[in-house]
């Protein structure tokens, strides 16, 4: 299997070199040439299956003969050594609880996932040649990338954060590893930090010197191992007998993708349904067929601030760019910072249940999406974080019913290292002096 690039002007590359290309050198997101779907006996025996056997079964055919099938079932082993909780909150409405891993984000699973895809190609080198992951974050994806990339034997990881931006939690988890991580707290904003990031991938004076590579969703080894999530709800609620709509709550829509590559491969899913905060162009896009980007709106579910999702492309593509496909599969819902609060209240007050701001997203678009069809059948809204990470946008009265997990219990205490910086030739500088 080859994956070819979505701006069609690149040739086609292996599982192997989309990883460590990250992008194609169009500037074009890597897709699949081909999605097979599983075998009919595969489902009907997924109650036997671990989720490390799932989990292989699903990504197998993506990998090929890149990593030898020895090797892919350790990684995902290694990847998988937590829990997704299926927890109901009423009846016919579960949450999938996706943030259990390190760093208490659903980015650990593809994170781990790329770290050791990219660990295993190194391992594999005549030369000893360090590859440099360059990653820009606005708190989520820093955490998950540092901790997956941890100790991995030829890589280094530098981390872009805004100064002052991301919460206490996510600069301990960016700034307290040491070994292979180094944090840069940049002077600026979350967009300031990605216009370096950016400006480094096509600066040719690295040409040679260091090895960049990039560990954002739109590298098929960080998006991909989404696709268990959905499997492994499946699992679980196979044996009700009923139709299972999956609400995704999104920002760059590379989660909610995952799920509709699964859906290709036979996974029976009956609907999607996203949910977005202010930043709702792909809401808006459904319902007026009118794709228009406007600048990115802060809100109290930051990882969920994008004005322009960069994987809606794979989506235009899993249904030939046609919008009436599109929306026979999938609703999309927006909600204001007030919803989001109120809907966090509701969750707590009506069913004892803490949400966090981005699962609230996920929940409310379900319950107006099962409202607005009369779908009856199983609705799974997907739980993307802690709310631990989001204590100071959370109700207050919320917020000591809190279980502090002991990943963050260990953390608090540590010493924070960051060199700051304010430009990009203080990047470049820290880059090729390493
Ligand atoms: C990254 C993130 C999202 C959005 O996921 P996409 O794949 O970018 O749509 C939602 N919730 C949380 C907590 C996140 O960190």
């Amino acid at each position: 299997m080859k994956y070819f690039s979505l701006n069609r002007k690149a040739p086609d590359v292996s599982f192997r070199e989309a990883v460590v290309r990250g992008l194609a050198p169009d500037r074009g997101l890597y897709f699949p040439n081909s999605i097979q779907p599983l075998p009919e006996s595969f489902f009907n025996d997924m109650e036997n299956r671990s989720d490390s056997q799932i989990a292989f079964a699903v990504i197998e055919q993506f990998v090929s003969d890149d990593i030898p099938k020895d090797v892919l079932r350790r990684i995902v082993e290694e990847v998988l050594t937590f829990e997704f909780p299926l927890v109901q909150v009423e009846p016919d409405v579960y949450s999938l609880e996706l943030f259990h891993g390190p760093t208490l984000a659903f980015k650990d699973v593809g994170a781990r996932f790329m770290a050791r895809c990219l660990g295993y190609f190194n391992s594999m080198k005549s030369t000893s040649e360090n590859v440099t992951v360059l990653v820009a974050t606005s708190g989520d994806t820093g955490g998950a990338v540092a901790n997956g990339f941890y100790e991995v034997e030829g890589v280094e990881v530098v981390i872009l954060y805004p100064s002052g931006k991301v919460s206490d939690i996510q600069e301990k988890q960016l700034t307290t590893l040491g070994k292979n991580i180094s944090a840069l707290e940049v002077e600026g904003s979350f967009d300031d930090c990605q216009a370096m990031v950016k400006k480094a991938f096509l600066d040719k004076d690295f040409e040679g010197k260091v090895n960049l590579t990039s560990a954002n969703s739109i590298n098929v080894a960080r998006w991909l191992p989404q696709m268990f999530y959905y499997f492994s709800a499946y699992k679980r609620l196979q044996q009700l007998g009923k139709p299972i709509v999956f609400s995704v709550p999104s920002g760059n829509f590379g989660n909610i993708c995952a799920g509709m590559m699964a859906q290709k491969m036979g996974l029976p899913v009956a609907h999607f349904v996203t949910g977005t905060n202010a930043n709702d162009v792909v809401p808006n896009y459904l319902r007026t067929g009118s794709f228009d980007t406007k600048d990115t709106i802060p809100t109290i579910s930051n990882a969920m601030d994008v004005a322009a999702p960069s994987n809606f492309i794979r989506i235009e593509e899993l249904y030939d760019h046609d919008i009436d496909k599109l929306r026979a599969n999938l609703s999309g819902y927006s909600y204001t910072d007030d919803q989001t609060r109120s809907t966090m209240r509701y969750l707590y007050d009506t069913f004892g249940y803490i949400a966090d701001p981005h699962g609230a997203i996920g929940y409310s678009a379900l319950k107006d999406h099962m409202a607005d069809s009369g779908f009856d059948g199983v609705g799974v809204f997907l739980e993307t974080a802690h709310p631990v990470k989001f204590l100071d946008v959370i109700p207050k009265e919320i917020v000591p019913r809190i279980v502090l997990p002991d990943s963050i219990e260990n953390i608090v205490h540590k010493t924070k290292v960051a060199h700051k910086i304010s430009s990009y030739t203080e990047l470049k500088d820290s880059l090729l002096g390493r």
